[in-house]
C-alpha cells in the first residue's frame, strides 16, 4: 500500500476566470469520486479564491505557488501565508527552482517560509534539486542535502512532519527530458533515509513527489517506485486529459 499520494498541478503564470471555470468543469467529469482528495490544484494567487469556491464538495484541494516569509507588513506585491490559509488555500509550493534562480530565493529564505508556513497552518510542499551540472558533477545528494538540512537547521528536527517534498531535477522541468523512475526513486530514497536521521516517524509516512515532465506517458513507471508518492506537474497540468491520465496513474499505485 502507498504512503499517501498526492497529484499537484503547478498552473504556474497561466490561466483565467474563463479557462479555471471550464478546466475546473472538464475535471469533475473525468474524475473517479476516490481520486478528488489526492489532487491539489495551485493557480496563481489571483485566482485563489475564486478556483477553492469552485472545488468546495468537491475534494480537491487548492494551494498557493508562494508566500511571503514574513507574517504581515510593508512588503509591496508580497502575499502572507495567513492570506493564503484565509481564502481556503492548503497547501504552499516552497523553494521551486524557478524561484530560486529566477528571484534569487535561497536555502535560508526558503526555509524562513518553510517554518512560517507550518506555523500558519498551511502544508509546504517543498522542492528540492540539482541542476544538470551539479549532476554530472556527481553533486545531486550533496544539493539536495544542503537544501534540507537549511530547512532542519531553521526548524528543528521534527520539521518534516506534516510537510511534502518534491524531488524537482532543475534538468527535468519544462524539458520533456524526465528522470527515469530509477533515478527518480534513488533519489527518493536517499531523501527519505536523510529526514529518517532527524525524524524515522515523519520519514516513513511522509510523501516524496517527484517534479519534472511528468506525463500520462510516464506516470504509471514513476508510480512504481516504492518511494514516489506521487507528482508535481507543471506542463501537462494545463491539459484536462494529461492531468487526469496522471492522476490515474498515480491512483492504480494507491490500491497495491
Ligand atoms: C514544475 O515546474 O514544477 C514542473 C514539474 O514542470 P513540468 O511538469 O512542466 O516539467
Amino acid at each position: 500500500m502507498k504512503r499517501n499520494v498526492l497529484v499537484v498541478a503547478n498552473w504556474k503564470m497561466h490561466g483565467q476566470l474563463s479557462w479555471i471555470e471550464k478546466f475546473v468543469k472538464e475535471l469533475n467529469r473525468g474524475l473517479a469520486l476516490e481520486t478528488a482528495e489526492h489532487l491539489v490544484l495551485c493557480p496563481p494567487f489571483v485566482y485563489m479564491e475564486h478556483l477553492y469556491r469552485s472545488l468546495i464538495g468537491t475534494g480537491i484541494r487548492v494551494g498557493a505557488q508562494n508566500m511571503h516569509g514574513t507574517s504581515q507588513g510593508a512588503f509591496t506585491g508580497e502575499v502572507a501565508a495567513s492570506m493564503l490559509v484565509d481564502v481556503g488555500c492548503k497547501f504552499v509550493i516552497l523553494g521551486h527552482s524557478e524561484r530560486r534562480t529566477q528571484c534569487g530565493e535561497d536555502d535560508r529564505q526558503v526555509a524562513i517560509k518553510f517554518e512560517l508556513a507550518k506555523q500558519s497552518g498551511l502544508t509546504p510542499i517543498l522542492c528540492v534539486g540539482e541542476n544538470a551540472e551539479e549532476r554530472a558533477a556527481g553533486l545531486t545528494e550533496v544539493v539536495i542535502q544542503r537544501q534540507l538540512d537549511a530547512v532542519l537547521l531553521h526548524a528543528g528536527q521534527e520539521a518534516f512532519s506534516g510537510a511534502v517534498i518534491a524531488y524537482e531535477p532543475v534538468w527535468a522541468i519544462g524539458t520533456g527530458n524526465s528522470a527515469t523512475p530509477e533515478q527518480a526513486q534513488a533519489v527518493h530514497a536517499f531523501v527519505r533515509r536523510h529526514v529518517s536521521r532527524h525524524d524515522p516517524d515523519a520519514a516513513a509516512v511522509m510523501p516524496i513527489v517527484y517534479g519534472g515532465s511528468v506525463k500520462a506517458a510516464n506516470a504509471r513507471l514513476l508510480a512504481e517506485q516504492s518511494d514516489v508518492d506521487g507528482a508535481l506537474v507543471g506542463g501537462a497540468s494545463l491539459v484536462v486529459s494529461d492531468f487526469l491520465a496522471i492522476s490515474e496513474g498515480f491512483m492504480s499505485a494507491v490500491a497495491r
